[in-house]
């Protein structure tokens, strides 16, 4: 679905990705992790095209994204970052059904799409009627799930989606989170620091240090075959994480 050729991005004279090799297989979630500053974000706000690589090819679909094709593509993307980014000041329903209402949907077919997705993420009804600091941390993210998934897109972008979350509220998203990308069978890019969290979701993880890929594999690869001595660092300093949340 996306295929990345030695993509590199800088800030100022500081590289954010470093000769990034990556393809990411459609119909399937790929993680995205790595200790903080490592270039999730960047990655993946490339691939939704907020920004341009510096060098290297980045293709989704089999296409470059520019500037003339890019308002299609990104119609067929769904993007969460970890706050949510909701309009504060639209109601829950008003975000979700923004998009498909600029494009001149019927309001009947608003209204069905709108239901569905209620139902996908377990969302009250009653809770569309309320603007987004009206509602908690853990449903403002389903209102940011359901926005993304409005225009049925073929492709979920997550950022720390769950990041903001106290431990209870969080297991009960991810656990719903992955029901609808299984129901769905969309092609998801999650980004987490929380290697349990990679582990529950991810059939392929993408262990990312200082703006490159160190390995991309299972967590059951990565344990057996460390492509580097920090892979095996990294692990063993989330092993309280994976006590709590199971993997290995
Ligand atoms: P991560 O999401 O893995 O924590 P980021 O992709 O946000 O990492 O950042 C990668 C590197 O790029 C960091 O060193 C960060 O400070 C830098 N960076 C990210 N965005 C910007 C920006 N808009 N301007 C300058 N530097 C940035
Ligand atoms: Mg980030």
């Amino acid at each position: 679905m996306f295929t990345l050729s030695q993509v590199s991005k800088h800030y100022q004279d500081k590289a954010a990705l470093a000769g990034v090799d990556l393809s990411i297989a459609p119909g399937r979630t790929t993680v995205l992790i790595g200790p903080s500053g490592c270039g999730k974000s960047t990655l993946l706000r490339l691939l939704i095209g907020l920004g341009e690589p510096d060098s290297g090819q980045l293709d989704f679909d089999g296409q470059p994204l520019r500037a003339s094709t890019l308002p299609a593509q990104r119609l067929r993307m769904g993007y969460v970052i970890q706050q949510g980014g909701l309009f504060p000041h639209l109601k829950a329903g008003e975000n979700v059904v923004l998009m498909a209402r600029h494009l001149g949907w019927s309001d009947q077919r608003i209204q069905e799409r709108l239901d569905l997705l209620a139902r996908l993420t377990h969302f009250p009804a009653d809770g569309l009627e309320r603007y987004p600091n009206e509602l908690s941390g853990g449903q403002n993210q389903r209102v940011a799930l359901m926005r993304a998934l409005m225009l049925d897109p073929e492709v979920l972008l997550l950022d720390e989606p769950l990041g903001a979350l106290d431990p209870m509220i969080r297991f009960e998203l991810q656990e719903d989170l992955k029901e609808v990308f299984q129901a769905l069978g969309k092609t998801v890019v999650l980004v987490t620091h929380d290697l349990a969290e990679a582990t529950f979701f991810g059939h392929s993880i993408v262990l990312m240090r200082a703006g490159r890929i160190l390995q991309i594999g299972t967590l059951e690869e990565m344990v057996a075959a460390p492509a580097e001595p920090f892979v095996e660092q990294f692990i063993r300093a989330q092993r309280s994480h994976l006590l709590n949340g199971g993997g290995v």
